[in-house]
């Protein structure tokens, strides 16, 4: 029998975590193959509540789950750890400033990044998908200095995947049709859905669906703003969208993306695209044997280019928040 990954999933009591949970313990995060022992790191007043789903978890009998761990010490709960998936964070309350909400997070990825560096396995993989997630990637990555900085990820696939979504419906085409969309910079409103590169059928999808007062008015706006929607309609934040994308970006980063496609993921810039080095930004990137590459030698237009520059000047602008603040 192979031997049992280690996975960390912090904030395991909240809502992404319970829809989570489940699916890394049945085997859709790394394989129906692949046993997992989990690692649930809470704030102390919520280890009762990550008891209770550890108590559905035993329940399921999932034949891949080697062992759960709840943890209120980050020491402890990513000692080695091959995959961490950073869930819990801050939320922005009302009336709390940026600089606030930067600084609260601040207190829980530095020491976070700490531990990673201190004693997750030689492998691991980080993915953050607690707000502001790039930032705080940002944040755990430069406290973790003998870990690969590329090993750093945030979250933008399920950004990815509502673009999906919202462009199969305007072809009227189904989502497997669909390859090379991309989302660029920041896991925010400035987020820039790009369809120039994507194919339809293996046709470009800009000039099929040709409908530009759509693309700008329609499509963009609906994507950067769908989570504030999902709010409205469902009365909660949307919870097992966010946790199927965490499984898809884990999924995609381990076992590759198809030939011919590509993902988007929040990794470390090399300054490709003009993006400054060193800041977490989504990029096409395709994934081989564990390691992630930014594509490269996309023609960028006007319309693309100032939606980019937009994204990545936030990103920046956070970068030197959390830099003034003295947590980076
Ligand atoms: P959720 O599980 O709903 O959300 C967790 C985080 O994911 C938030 O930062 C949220 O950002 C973010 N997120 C990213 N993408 C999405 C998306 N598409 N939809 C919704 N959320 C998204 O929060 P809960 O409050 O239910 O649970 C958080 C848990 O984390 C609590 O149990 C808390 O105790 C724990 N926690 C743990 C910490 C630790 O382990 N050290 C530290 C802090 C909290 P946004 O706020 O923008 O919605």
């Amino acid at each position: 029998t192979r031997t049992p990954v280690t996975v960390t999933i912090t904030g395991a009591a909240g809502q992404i975590g319970y829809a989570l949970l489940f699916r890394i313990a049945s085997g859709q995060l790394l394989g129906a193959d692949v046993p997992v022992r989990l690692r649930l790191l809470e704030i102390p007043q919520a280890v009762k509540a990550a008891e209770g789903t550890a108590m559905e978890l035993d329940d399921c009998a999932f034949p891949l789950v080697s062992g759960i761990d709840i943890l209120d010490d980050a020491a402890k709960a990513f000692e080695g750890a091959n995959v961490a998936l950073l869930v819990g964070a801050r939320p922005r309350t009302k009336g709390m400033e940026r600089g606030d909400l930067l600084e609260a997070n601040g207190g829980i990825f530095k020491p976070q990044g700490e531990a990673i560096n201190a004693g997750a396995a030689d492998d691991i993989k980080v993915l953050v998908v607690g707000n502001p997630a790039n930032t705080n990637a940002l944040i755990a990555q430069s406290h973790a200095p003998d870990v690969p900085a590329e090993r750093f990820t945030a979250m933008t696939r399920l950004d990815h995947n509502r673009a999906l979504a919202q462009l199969s419906k305007k072809a009227g085409v189904s989502v497997a049709d669909l390859r090379r969309l991309t989302i660029w910079g920041n896991h925010s409103a400035t987020q820039y859905p790009d369809i120039f590169h994507a194919e339809i059928a293996g046709k470009n999808a800009a000039e099929t669906v040709n409908d530009q007062g759509w693309l700008e008015n329609d499509f963009i706006p609906t994507v950067a703003k769908r989570g504030a929607a999902i709010i409205e309609a469902r009365g909660a934040s949307s919870a097992a969208s966010a946790a199927s994308a965490a499984i898809d970006h884990v999924h995609t980063w381990v076992n590759g993306t198809a030939e011919g496609d590509w993902t988007s993921m929040a990794v470390v810039s090399d300054g490709s695209y003009g993006v400054p080095e060193g800041l977490i930004s989504s990029f096409p990137v395709t994934t081989k044997d564990g390691k992630w590459e930014i594509v490269q030698g996309l023609e960028i237009n006007d319309f693309s280019r100032a939606r980019i520059d937009a994204s990545v000047r936030e990103l920046a602008e956070e970068r030197d928040a959390v830099r003034k603040l003295g947590l980076i």
